[in-house]
């Protein structure tokens, strides 16, 4: 454990997300086993004392601030690999353990795990915040890829969510209950997670458009056309730039859309030509793709880093990033009236979306000292939110709700239903130490 100031200041401040420190946590522990992580809560729960869960701290909504003060639990010590099951395609970790460590141990036995938020994330904070990723829409997000959890509840008991049978109707899901919890209801100390065959052969692809609703459409109609890709990446011409800068690259500087394909040989570049039949036929020019495998990982390794790459084209900024996710169908309107609100500020925005699931992100990039760059970043992520909302969407479709979209909860959700969340919260937390300040507004009460 660690009460060093500047520990526990660096634990304290968020470490991808645009939100203010208002306070840090008195003391930083790192429990080595799930025994050690019910000792901390059973003792936190008798005196009251905020608990924080930690993890691999690339979250992007405030989850890990420590508003209260109070223990931040550091979980980068249970990261071991409990079993395998080949034969089950499962597997029991340690939720410290990140995706990309678990995905270099699984890939000799021809198998991964398909969610791939951001690099440094671990499988504990995945669940925590339900997250997803590119992969989503052909293996849905991690509501549908954990098969059962251990967690250590706020009076220290250890319970078991499910067994490892891959469906199961006995009683209430409380997998589902503590995926995107966000640490509010308990610590998860280990996880089964269902696994994916590597596909035997997959082709990327890269299409330029010259309007972002072209590209959006095509988003559209690929789903539409049923065929199962397994990436539909979206981003727009100020984001090329930004990749372009970052990695002295030449794309061309235009609303960009990046697909992948999987399957066997055949059936992967058969997909690849239906798409680009599709694409042409909404504008789409310079149908590129690539089937070698540094060539495919260096493309998704400049998409996945398009967060960095944004840093890089407006030094000293920080992002305030939009996540609203809305039904498909209304993808390409709201991107659109979202490009306009972005075009008309005077700030520097990127757009970037999983476009195939309808989720849609911006990178709006800001002065922190400036306190006007701020309320107009504040003011476009309102925008389109609200926009989200009216189209029957969300306000966070993947990166949770930890401080930051507390406030959209009740436009979205209804107070009844935030009601029902806080009763839940009551019962397995009554001296609400799991987390506190977050997922929940505060204005709800019992
Ligand atoms: C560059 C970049 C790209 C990203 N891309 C994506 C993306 O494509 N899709 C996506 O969904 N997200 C994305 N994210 C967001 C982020 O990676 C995810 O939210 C991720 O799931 C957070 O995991 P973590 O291990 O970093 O958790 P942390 O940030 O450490 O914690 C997140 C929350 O989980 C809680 N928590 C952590 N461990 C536990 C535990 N054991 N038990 C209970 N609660 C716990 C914490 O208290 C906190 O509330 C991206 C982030 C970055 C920086």
């Amino acid at each position: 454990m660690t009460v060093d100031y500047d520990d526990r200041y660096s634990y304290g401040k968020p470490q991808n997300s645009f939100h203010k420190t208002v306070n840090i946590p008195d003391v930083v522990v790192f429990p080595r086993s799930q025994d050690e992580v019910s000792k901390i809560v059973k003792s936190c729960n008798k005196h009251k004392v905020p608990i924080i869960p930690f993890a691999g701290a690339t979250s992007l909504e405030g989850h890990t601030l420590s508003p209260n003060g109070g223990v931040c639990i550091d979980m980068s010590q249970m990261k071991n690999i409990k079993s395998l099951n080949l034969d089950d395609m499962d597997v029991v970790v340690e939720p410290g353990i990140g995706w990309m460590e678990l995905n270099e141990y699984l890939e000799p036995y021809g198998l991964f795990f398909p969610l791939d938020p951001g690099p440094g994330a671990t499988i504990g904070g995945m669940c925590a915040t339900r997250c997803s990723g590119s992969l989503a829409v052909r293996y849905g997000t991690m509501r549908d890829n954990v098969i059962n959890l251990k967690v250590v509840l706020a009076n220290g008991d250890i319970i078991k969510t499910g067994s490892r049978a891959r469906k199961s109707a006995a009683g209430y899901d409380l997998t589902r209950l503590m995926i995107g919890s966000e640490g509010t209801l308990g610590v998860i100390t280990e996880v089964t997670l269902r696994l994916q065959k590597i596909p035997q052969h997959s082709v990327v692809a890269m299409c330029n458009f010259p309007t972002i609703k072209d590209a959006a459409d095509v988003a559209i109609a690929t789903m539409l056309s049923g065929i199962q890709v397994s990436r539909v990446e979206l981003m727009d011409e100020v984001q090329v730039r930004a990749i372009n800068l970052a990695n002295t690259k030449n794309l061309p500087e235009v609303p960009t859309m990046m697909f992948e394909f999987i399957g066997t040989e055949a059936y992967a570049r058969e997909q690849t030509l239906i798409v680009q039949k599709i694409a042409s036929e909404h504008n789409g020019s310079d149908f590129v793709f690539a089937e070698d495998p540094e060539a495919k990982k260096e493309l998704w390794k400049l998409r996945k880093e398009a967060l960095w790459a944004c840093f890089a084209m407006v030094p000293n900024s920080e992002a305030m990033i939009t996540d609203v996710c809305v039904p498909l169908s209304r993808l390409a309107e709201l991107i659109s009236r979202s490009k306009q609100e972005l075009g008309s500020s005077s700030l520097v925005c990127t757009v970037v979306a999983h476009a195939g699931d309808g989720n849609f992100h911006t990178f709006i990039l800001f002065d922190p000292n400036q306190e006007e760059q701020r309320k107009e970043a504040e003011r476009l992520n309102h925008f389109m939110v609200h926009t989200a909302l009216a189209m029957e969407g969300t306000c966070t479709g993947e990166h949770g709700v930890g401080t930051g979209k507390m406030k959209y909860l009740e436009e979205e959700l209804g107070i009844e239903n935030l009601r029902t969340m806080e009763r839940i919260k009551d019962a397995l937390d009554p001296n609400n130490i799991m987390n506190p300040g977050k997922l929940i507004p505060p204005h709800v009460c019992l």
